[in-house]
């Protein structure tokens, strides 16, 4: 793939939302949102916001899809040629896809590109996952026969971050529909375009109109009304923790289920017995790759006290050395931050840090050379103690801390103190230390002597603050699905005659 940096993909005028399978038509609002380009600070367009009353108009077609629609309703065959479809079809737009999302949020065009193939892959997989469901049944009672059926659940409601829209939003779209669901889907306010592209590439691809429906505004409004809306059965939310529990107090109303992918403040354990070229290879891209903005990151890095010194230099001089620049260029490592607010607030740890008595090792202002555009230099501090904000917050940007251990047992207890459970890494050639960190850390996931990978067979999510629930094939179909029991009797028993005794 070349740099985009000359693409002439255009960009819309006005992002409005897309419902029953057509864009709402554009009109002038008090409550637009500029779309803004984080690399130039300049507007690309101009988010049409839905109110309560768009947002019912979504969650209506929504329902009549679900209702009345062929989607829950056609064969199984049928239904997963077109998820294969859209795979295909994502494939194929991927510069397109690529360029606007890269375009609005920043990020780098090459690790954007392997996002779209994790998100067209989505489809794919839970298509598969869908099409091999089967049921139970239970003969143990005798005389009757009892059968148990997959259904899929209703109407959901999605919400997306901005940090990685495409990866993040399918992933949540493909668990949902693959098994005959349909949704109203709610991305960041502030990521809208591939999104909205996104979903156009669907329809496409001959997904029936109101099956994905798309409703763009910031989170209060829109995404309020669409959680609280009775129409819902359900809420996927991907997203910070405090939103997530906003989510789920509203979600409690009508009892909507919810499943919540939150926010992390991972562990990255760096035992003496490590691999140290990989370790290093590992630490930097656990915190500066997408640019420092992942709910995975391993944003604590844990260095063993006899490597500590010559691991934490040589860290520094690597993340120096990071490429900056403009995310469409196809060798960028790191972009800039995603918006005006954000770029502010990660700063604003630079001070945080100073003021809990950690030492600043590297970064920690606007990257020179740009004096437009939410451009950060890689960042990292060595924190005095765990307890300090920089080690117990999450900060998302590209803002590494460390702390030195002494002891494996000192090691997992700081990995532990922390409100989030997402993820966790570590790094070491002795297999014990591996094991017992599995063991004994409290997490969603660990990573052994690699970086992120994701096995979208395996569960997904967090423990604590850091969710509810998982995304995975087994747990998909367990939030996407409803059980059904089914009773028949065989032989004819004698049933109780109320009402026929003589009197
Ligand atoms: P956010 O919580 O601010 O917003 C997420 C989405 O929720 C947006 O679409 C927003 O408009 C919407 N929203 C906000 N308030 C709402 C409300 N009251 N009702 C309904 N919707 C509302 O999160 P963000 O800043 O977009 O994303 C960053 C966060 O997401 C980080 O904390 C990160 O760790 C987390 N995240 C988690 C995962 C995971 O898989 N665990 C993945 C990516 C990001």
């Amino acid at each position: 793939m070349a740099n985009l940096t000359t693409s002439r993909y255009s960009l819309v005028e006005r992002v409005t939302s897309l419902i029953d399978g057509r864009r709402v038509a554009p009109h002038a609002s008090a409550s637009d949102v500029p779309i803004v380009n984080p690399a130039t600070e300049e507007k690309l367009s101009v988010l049409q916001q839905a109110d309560t009353a768009e947002v019912d108009a979504a969650v209506r077609a929504a329902r009549e899809a679900f209702d009345r629609g062929p989607w829950p309703r056609i064969p199984l065959d049928e239904r997963k040629d077109i998820l294969y479809r859209i795979r295909d079809r994502m494939r194929s737009h991927c510069d397109e896809l690529a360029y606007l999302e890269s375009v609005n949020a920043g990020l780098p065009v090459a690790r954007v590109v392997e996002q779209i193939g994790r998100a067209s892959r989505n489809f794919e997989f839970f298509a598969e996952v869908a099409s091999t469901l089967s049921g139970e049944t239970y003969t143990g009672n005798r005389g009757y026969l009892t059968y148990i059926t997959r259904e899929p659940k209703g109407v959901a409601a999605l919400i997306a971050p901005w940090n990685a829209p495409l990866a993040l939003a399918s992933m949540r779209v493909a668990t949902c529909i693959a098994f005959g669901n349909t949704c109203v889907l709610k991305p960041s306010e502030y990521t809208p375009l591939s999104m909205l592209r996104m979903v156009e590439v669907f329809h496409e691809a001959g997904l029936p109109a109101g099956v994905v429906n798309l409703v763009n505004g910031r989170g209060p409004v829109t995404g309020a009304a669409l959680v609280a809306h009775p129409g819902i059965d359900m809420v996927g939310f991907t997203g910070g923790t405090r939103t997530g529990a906003a989510i789920m107090q509203a979600a409690a109303r009508h009892l909507k289920p919810c499943t919540l992918e939150l926010g992390g403040k991972s562990a990255n354990i760096i035992h003496e017995s490590a691999n140290f070229d990989r370790a290093l290879d590992g630490a930097l891209s656990g915190i500066y790759s997408n640019n420092g903005q992942q709910c995975l990151a391993g944003s604590r890095i844990l260095v063993h006290r006899p490597i500590a010194e010559r691991f934490i230099e040589a860290f520094v001089e690597r993340a120096r050395r990071i490429r900056i620049g403009d995310p469409l260029r196809r060798d960028t490592e790191l972009g800039p931050l995603c918006f005006k607010d954000h770029f502010e607030l990660v700063q604003s740890y630079v001070e945080i840090a100073k003021h809990d008595g950690a030492k600043l090792l590297t970064g920690g202002r606007r990257a020179a050379g740009f004096e437009r555009g939410y451009y950060m230099e890689p960042t990292a501090v060595l924190a005095p103690s765990n307890a300090t904000r920089v080690c117990q917050e999450e900060i998302f940007g590209p803002f590494a801390t460390f702390l030195v251990y002494d002891t494996l047992d000192e090691a997992i207890a700081i990995a532990n103190d922390s409100r989030y459970g997402l993820v966790g890494y570590v790094w070491a050639e002795d297999l014990n230390v591996a094991m017992r960190c599995s063991r004994e850390i409290r997490i969603g996931t660990l990573w052994v002597n690699t970086p992120m990978v994701r096995e979208l067979r395996a569960p997904f999510g967090g423990y604590k603050q850091s969710g509810v629930g998982r995304d995975g094939a087994t747990s998909s179909v367990e939030f996407f699905t409803e059980l059904k029991s089914t009773i028949i009797s065989i032989d004819t028993p004698p049933l109780a005659r109320m009402g026929a005794m003589a009197t």
